[in-house]
């Protein structure tokens, strides 16, 4: 079985890349729904020819999502291959080209991850081919908005998840093979201060200035830095009307990432206290949150389910390795709901949300031997 499925796989790689230009050259950033619904008629047809039972789920406020399951995913827990359709690439990015040359493949979202969908695509079609797809009960679901932190799939994500006894996430892999097995949580956040304005040249001491209050603010908030594993990150300060008078208004955009739970309570708990704080007499502060991921902690769940990937890549005989990232995909959402979930099952590459990003071509064929292996022992074949 193994040799059968690795040379089946092998056979269908022209085809793998020939589906990855198709869909790198729709321009499908998240704010173009033309673009993620095109993307999503194609997959949905894709999808039905493996076959499985697949729907487009239609949206107003942003791109169409794909929802597909097999029918013994009806009948009990399954496996949730979980990716998205759209790219951090406006419509007028220059960036719109697909190109290969010997090692690797160039392209918008070739990565970040339209490779990935091919993987998980291929990984679904093979077993289906030699005909072992109708004993693992698999869901697949790609969402369009997960580059600006999955607003409107949150809860389905979620739903799905509760109904899934493994997931695996097709963002792109690491340079050496590796998957992912932990993820930081974030919470982003601004923090609004007024102040009073008056006149640069009769304030005093006292002068109740919202640019002053940020600057204590700011010093504040990143003392509360830990890395690696609590990183707080001021990164946009705006505030004032000019230099002859005192700022009424400031702003502050705020990161956070913290690697475990608890971490991220605590934190906030700090963040609260150093908004209702006033460093500057007359001023006053409004917390107001923004995006908010939970981490995916690297737990036993996800342990077990890297010890099965390994197992598996040992048996194909594939390279694997692990790693925890700093940055937040739908994973998190999953592993919040204590789903042993791996990330990074897309083909390996580099410089994704940049023009020169990249995967290397022989892992779109590695990767997809990975996951179909990984499929099949959920199937107990
Ligand atoms: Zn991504």
């Amino acid at each position: 079985m193994i040799n059968k499925l690795k040379t089946h796989v092998k056979s269908l790689e022209r085809e793998m890349f020939e589906l990855l230009e198709r869909l790198v050259l729709i321009q499908s950033g998240t704010y173009n729904k033309a673009g993620v619904d095109l993307v999503a008629e194609h997959i949905d047809r894709i999808l039905a020819e493996v076959p499985l039972s697949t729907q487009v789920l239609p949206m107003k406020k942003c791109g169409n999502m794909v929802l597909a399951l097999n029918r013994k995913a009806g009948q009990e827990k399954s496996v949730l291959l979980m990716g998205h359709m759209d790219t951090v690439f406006p419509e007028n990015s220059g960036f719109n080209h697909y190109r290969e040359d010997r090692f690797k493949a160039y392209g918008p979202g070739v990565l970040d991850m339209k490779g990935g969908l091919v993987t998980g695509i291929f990984a679904l079609k093979a077993l289906s081919d030699l005909e072992l797809l109708d004993d693992i009960p698999v869901t697949v679901f790609f969402n369009s908005e997960e580059e600006i932190g999955s607003p409107y799939s949150r809860e389905l994500i979620t739903e799905l998840a509760r109904k899934s006894r493994a997931a695996f996430v097709l963002e792109g892999g690491g340079l050496d093979s590796q998957v992912v097995v932990g993820r930081k949580g974030k919470t982003g956040f601004d923090l609004l201060i007024s102040g009073k304005a008056g006149h640069a040249g009769c304030a005093g001491l006292d002068k109740p200035s919202a640019v002053l209050e940020a600057a204590y603010k700011t010093i504040a908030l990143e003392a509360l830095n830990r890395p690696p594993h609590i990183l707080i990150n001021v990164g946009l300060i705006h505030g004032g009307m000019g230099p002859n008078s005192v700022a009424e208004s400031a702003r502050l955009g705020v990161d956070v990432r913290f690697t475990h739970k608890e971490d991220g309570k605590c934190l906030m708990e700090k963040i609260r206290k150093i908004a209702e704080k006033n460093f500057v007499c007359g001023t006053a502060s409004e917390l107001r949150i923004g995006s908010n991921r939970p981490p995916m902690d690297t737990d036993h769940r996800i342990e077990a389910l890297y010890r099965v990937a390994l197992e598996t890549s040992r048996k194909y005989g594939l390279p694997l390795g692990r790693e925890t990232r700093g940055g937040v995909s739908d994973a998190n959402y999953i592993a919040a709901m204590s789903v042993p979930v791996l990330d990074g099952f897309g083909p390996c590459g580099d410089m994704d949300h940049s023009d020169r990003e990249y995967i290397l071509k022989k892992t779109m064929v590695e990767r997809t031997i990975l996951l179909a292996g990984c499929l099949l022992e959920f199937g107990g074949v």
